[in-house]
């Protein structure tokens, strides 16, 4: 085979304190790669500040293999900045996000490959069901995608995952886009593309635990919403819907026993008041409501870089 026609595919995989897991990830990876003798292979992991033994595993990877890259982020940045710079790093004419966790079979590799070798430029994965997740967070996971279909302009499906294979042409654009708060699932799927779905098992993630509190998925949550971070400024709105919220109970008590029971056990005055309330209530929660696209401006004006990167291996 003509080295000078292979195709080189780039794999990027972010590392948040993964140190038990690198190296099997890496192994079962080489175990797919090897046998698809058709491309050639890059492997860009981004350690996202762990704050354990991930760097120095990549490092002993890296010694070895060449085709293993390493960017290592100066802190933690959060998964999502790290697939940016792993995306921003990649040359090859796909570019493949997977997680390290193996909860990402790279058994689906060759497929998504041979979906992108006819013709779709997003090769998205769903995974159906996940071992031992618990059920908090998949409420939350259909909550927020019940919330999000209904806001959001772009179409977005239960259960995708950041598993995706995109075309270099994806890439090239999303390296472009400037956006701080980002999702980078929600930006490929606002790019649109030639985009198709293929389905897999997620199993439990191999080794230690999850890099994603309930926090953090609360505020990737709330990024993908608004793109918001300014927290003194949704306050007003908290209010503004808990005095809604106590206002309209008293109005509902209020109301009937004073207009259809005919009690006088509540005076008008009283009733007016607590209406009064209810109104000021509603105009908190616009205030916050407006807080949150200040909030996004914001963040936009800002205008940090995205990542620093610490070091770099194998890059030339
Ligand atoms: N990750 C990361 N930075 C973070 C959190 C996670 O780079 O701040 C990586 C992590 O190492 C893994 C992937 O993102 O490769 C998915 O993380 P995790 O398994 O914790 O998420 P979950 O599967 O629970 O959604
Ligand atoms: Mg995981």
């Amino acid at each position: 085979m003509n080295p000078s026609i292979t195709k080189l595919i780039s794999i990027v995989i972010p590392v948040f304190c993964e140190e038990q897991n690198v190296l099997k990830f890496y192994n079962r990876l080489e175990q797919i790669t090897r046998e698809m003798r058709n491309y050639t292979w890059e492997y860009i992991f981004v350690n996202d500040g762990s704050a354990d033994g991930s760097y120095l595993e990549l490092k002993k990877i890296a010694a070895k293999d060449k085709k293993t890259k390493v960017l290592d982020l100066s802190r933690n940045f959060g998964k999502e900045i790290a697939l940016s710079a792993g995306i921003e790093a990649a040359s090859g004419s796909a570019v493949i996000t997977i997680d390290c966790d193996l909860q990402h079979p790279p058994e689906l590799i060759p497929l998504m490959i041979k979906k992108w070798e006819e013709g779709v430029e997003v090769v998205a994965t769903i995974r159906k069901k996940i071992e031992n997740q618990p059920l908090t967070r998949l409420i939350g996971s259909k909550l927020f995608y019940l919330l999000m279909s209904k806001i959001s302009e772009v179409e977005m499906i239960s259960q995708t995952t950041d598993f995706r294979l995109i075309d270099k042409k994806v890439a090239d654009i999303f390296k472009t886009i400037s956006e701080k708060s980002r999702m980078y699932r929600g930006i490929i799927d606002w790019m649109g593309f030639k985009k198709e779905y293929v389905e897999f098992d997620a199993d439990a993630r191999a080794e230690g635990v999850s890099g994603y509190s309930y926090r953090k998925l609360l505020n990737l949550a709330i990024n993908s919403i608004t793109s918001f971070s300014l927290f003194p400024l949704k306050i007003a709105g908290i209010i503004g819907v808990i005095i809604t919220f106590f206002s309209s109970l008293l109005l509902l008590i209020m109301l009937p026993t004073y207009f259809i029971f005919r009690s006088p056990f509540f005076s008008p005055l009283a009733i007016v008041a607590v209406s009064n309330t209810f109104f000021i209530g509603i105009v908190l929660i616009s205030l916050g409501l407006i807080a949150l696209y200040i909030g996004n401006i914001h963040n936009e004006v800002v205008n940090r870089p995205l990542y620093i990167v610490k070091d770099r291996l194998n890059f030339d």
